[in-house]
């Protein structure tokens, strides 16, 4: 006679996602003495940071890598697990979550979706090393301070660029915007983001150039041929959002794909708790951080009160 399989253990807490906020939640978690599990696919966002130099605490800089190296230890140290998979689904049932990956499942009475936003970038393949030297830039409010005075490019379509020239023009005189859809007007909210940005000094240059890579910096050559080298360049391509296991178990959504939390972060489906740059309007670490240990702290309160026993008083 065949044996149906034994059903996942029935976790405290599941954190998916081991980025910045995934592993903060995570060393909370367990500071609180809640088991958790991390589940990660293993492609932080975070990895791409060549240097933070805002990150708290950190006033020598530090690389993507070793940030999360170090939270990672740190929630080893306190005896968070990790798993490597990528979820498909998170299911209600009974009291808790089922979550799977293919035909693997896992059981918890909370979740915390820590998953991320993936940069849309230029269809190149040297992408990953203009990243890696700062010719190509993904966020200006993380690194814009790298780029003062120095000629600064802004790629993407001439409705979203604008607005971001103008940001960029308090670092540098030098600023550029280079609209990827030729023919097209800015939009009505983009028409004076551009004027102002314009009034500014913010230079346009024809749309439908192309990037192009050195190996150094990053140049547009225009519809014309003609070529325009810059020290850094932003591309505003846009992101894919996370967000779509959460909303198939019936997570509410914003307008551009996040997801909808309150105050403690939990999204709309009790017990489901979201943080990071897959709810937040500012993609920064240091907002992933704060806003895990809300969510953590929040999951902690929910689960039943569990008194210790045991230990050597010390
Ligand atoms: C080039 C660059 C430079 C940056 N510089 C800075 C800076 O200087 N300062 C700053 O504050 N911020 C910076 N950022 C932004 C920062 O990286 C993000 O805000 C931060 O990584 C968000 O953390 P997170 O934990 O929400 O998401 P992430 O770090 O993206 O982690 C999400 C994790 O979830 C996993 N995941 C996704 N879907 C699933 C799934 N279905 N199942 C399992 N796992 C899944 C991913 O593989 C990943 O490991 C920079 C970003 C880039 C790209």
């Amino acid at each position: 006679m065949s044996q149906s399989p034994a059903a996942p253990a029935m976790l405290d807490a599941i954190v998916v996602g081991a980025g910045p906020a995934g592993l903060t939640a995570a060393t909370y978690l367990r500071r609180f003495h809640r088991d958790c599990l991390v589940l990660d696919a293993g492609d932080s966002r975070a990895r791409w940071i060549p240097e933070s130099n805002n990150c708290p605490g950190f006033p020598h800089g530090v690389s993507g890598d070793e940030l999360l190296r170090l939270m990672r230890e740190q929630a080893r140290k306190f005896g968070a697990r990790f798993e490597h998979a990528e979820i498909d689904a998170i299911r209600r049932q009974n009291d808790g979550f089922v979550l799977s990956a293919g035909p693997r499942q896992w059981r918890a009475h909370c979740v915390i979706l820590a998953t991320g936003v993936a940069d849309t970038l230029p269809e190149a393949s040297w992408t990953g090393d203009a990243v890696a030297c700062g010719a190509l830039r993904l966020c200006a409010v993380c690194d814009a301070w790298e780029a003062t005075d120095s000629r600064i490019g802004v790629y993407g379509p001439l409705a979203d660029i604008a607005a971001h020239g103008l940001f960029l023009r308090s670092y540098s005189e030098h600023v550029t915007l280079l609209p990827t859809d030729p023919g097209s007007s800015p939009g009505d909210g983009a028409v004076e983001a551009l004027r102002q940005a314009r009034e500014a000094g913010v230079a346009l240059l024809p749309a439908g150039g192309r990037l192009e890579f050195d190996g150094e910096r990053c140049s547009y050559r225009g519809p014309d041929g003609t070529v325009a080298t810059f020290d850094s360049v932003y591309p505003y391509l846009g992101a894919r959002t996370s967000a779509g296991i959460a909303a198939a178990a019936g997570a509410e959504l914003t307008g551009d794909g996040t997801l909808v939390v309150d105050a403690g972060q939990t999204t709309s489906v009790p017990g489901l708790y979201a943080i990071g740059d897959v709810v937040s309007g500012l993609n920064q670490v240091s907002v992933a951080v704060g806003q895990a240990a809300v969510a953590a702290t929040r999951v902690h309160a929910r689960l039943p009160h569990v008194p210790r026993v045991g230990g050597d008083a010390r």
